[in-house]
């Protein structure tokens, strides 16, 4: 057997046992041996009478599901494609009304809570309220022990991660851009603005949430 073997195992019983604390809190939870079952079982809980939405998330762009379901025939509602800032914020607005919201998550606790930082807000703010149903897609990577872990994964590696995908376009000086490591800025293009915990899901089922088997996004 090889390590990775190993890890698949361990993330197996881990990702079964963290699926039941989702369903304690009221989600409806999917555990999927890799990608390819997450897409299938993404394209199971949505039709081509839903208009769909997301928020920027490496783990989607590495499932390919964006270009799918724009290529397949979904009603889409693609922030990404908006030709001026005007447009993309648009596109934040009609979010809300969307019947469908994919996300990832930065963080989840092994007892079934997710934590989330946004910038602008408009992911987290979908998260608690507005779409009809949200598919948080997370790789096996973002689970951590307790919520302390999963605030600390967000704020000192998934925030940083993220900013230097932004930095790439965005030319942001924020501490973590610079040296990798996070500062606690008060930097005016900090995308650390709201830290979201969501501990339960109400209403019940409003949020799936699917974990798979593999390394996703950051
Ligand atoms: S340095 Fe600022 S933007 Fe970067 S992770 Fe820390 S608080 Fe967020």
């Amino acid at each position: 057997m090889t390590e990775n073997k190993f890890v698949k195992e361990r993330n197996k019983k881990l990702g079964e046992k963290t699926i039941e604390a989702f369903k304690k809190r009221h989600f409806d939870a999917y555990f999927c041996n890799d990608k390819e079952e997450a897409v299938k079982t993404v394209l199971s809980l949505i039709s081509k009478e839903d208009v769909i939405a997301w928020g920027g998330s490496t783990t989607l762009a590495e499932l390919g599901l964006a270009d799918y379901l724009e290529n397949n025939g979904y009603k889409t509602i693609n922030r990404d494609k908006a030709p001026d800032a005007q447009s993309k914020q648009k596109c934040a607005y009609d979010s809300f009304f969307a019947d469908i919201f994919l996300m990832s998550s930065n963080a989840i606790s092994e007892d079934g809570q997710l934590v989330n930082i946004d910038g602008l807000g408009n992911r987290v703010a979908a998260l608690a309220f507005g779409p009809k149903k949200v598919i948080v897609i997370a790789g096996m990577n973002k689970v951590v022990k307790n919520l302390q872990e999963a605030y600390t994964r967000a704020r000192t590696y998934a925030a940083p991660c993220n900013l230097q995908r932004i930095a790439a376009v965005a030319n942001s000086k924020t501490p973590c851009a610079v040296t990798g490591s996070c500062g606690d800025c008060l930097s005016s293009d900090s995308i650390c603005c709201q830290i979201v915990t969501t501990r339960l899901c109400r209403p019940q089922g409003r949020i799936t949430v699917i974990l798979v088997n593999e390394k996703l996004g950051y």
